[in-house]
């Protein structure tokens, strides 16, 4: 009796457990690299960038990650402390990656340029502790054609690059932008409702970018989450990681997340401005508007902020 009852309970619990991953998360959890783009991004309106890095060097620490990897554009490495900047994070144990000198894009300045400005950054960045050969396309923009898709391909893997691809999209930039400017008008920042905010948008990115894995891939992959170097991540980065350990997601090191089977997959699309899942999703035929989640619109994100009540 004694025995059944105690399977019985057992059996209790794990309906239990299931019955609260699937209502906290509303899908199952999975693994993900965090990556940071922009950097050294320098002083704003909240941070300044040393106090940016100095807070997001400590919250990862005290978060127990020991990897992160920073996408650098190396225009801004002369200011606002930018070499020292990449320096303490790379000594910290972080990765530093390309993300071209001077953040423009192929169609904006052109195929060659965009190359040299590719090996410009490789230049300023080739020497220094935590640097990998890998590459973040600005605005992920691969190349608007088919020719300059493939010579953007071809040169950085004559460079010996790897593609520095997200899995989940987001706009945490215009979160930030929003935040900046608040302060910039004298507004009053409700801090316990932008981190909620700022949370919850992304927590949703994740969980729909991951159900498009899981449809168009049949499993859940090593994600590569995109944020940027900004004031907002280092005000919230421990309540994000803290949410998504919360709901049983395991944060993993970019280097581990690029070792899933989909980095060695190149889509053969045209795919802008959106992360590798969205892009094996599309050639599989998922049409383009099921790819882009909700809150990747500046109009839906404004009424979110003003509905939240995040400035007064
Ligand atoms: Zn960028």
């Amino acid at each position: 009796m004694q025995v059944q009852s105690s399977f019985c309970r057992h059996r209790l619990l794990i309906l239990l457990v299931l019955f609260y991953s699937l209502s906290a998360g509303g899908t199952p959890a999975g693994e993900i690299a965090l990556s940071f783009d922009d950097a050294p991004r320098g002083k704003q309106q909240y941070l300044s960038g040393l106090e940016r890095t100095e807070m997001l060097i400590n919250k990862l620490d005290s978060l127990e990650i020991d990897q992160v990897v920073f996408f650098c554009a190396t225009e801004q490495l002369p200011w606002h402390h930018g070499r020292r900047r990449l320096q303490m994070y790379g000594e910290a144990g972080h990765l530093l990656g390309n993300h071209t000198h001077s953040h423009q894009h192929p169609g904006k300045i052109g195929c060659q340029a965009f190359i040299r400005d590719i090996r410009q950054a490789h230049d300023s960045l080739k020497g220094m502790t935590g640097f990998v050969r890998w590459f973040r396309y600005p605005l992920l923009d691969e190349g608007r054609s088919v020719p300059v898709r493939d010579s953007l391909r071809s040169a950085l893997k004559e460079l010996g690059y790897r593609n520095g691809y997200v899995t989940i999209d987001n706009y945490d930039w215009y979160l930030e932008r929003a935040f900046q400017q608040a302060i910039k008008n004298g507004r009053t920042v409700n801090f316990d409702r932008l981190r909620d905010l700022y949370v919850s948008t992304l927590w949703d990115a994740i969980q729909f970018y991951d159900s498009i894995a899981r449809e168009a891939l049949g499993r859940s992959p090593r994600h590569v989450l995109l944020l940027h170097e900004n004031d907002l991540a280092a005000l919230f980065i421990d309540e994000l990681v803290t949410h998504l350990r919360e709901n049983g997601w395991k944060i993993i090191s970019p280097v581990a997340a690029y070792e899933d089977s989909i980095a060695l997959y190149v889509p053969d699309v045209l795919m802008n401005n959106q992360g590798r899942v969205a892009a094996i999703a599309r050639e599989k035929g998922f049409k383009p508007r099921r790819l882009v989640h909700e809150a990747e619109d500046e109009a839906f994100l404004d009424s979110l902020i003003e509905k939240s009540g995040v400035f007064q």
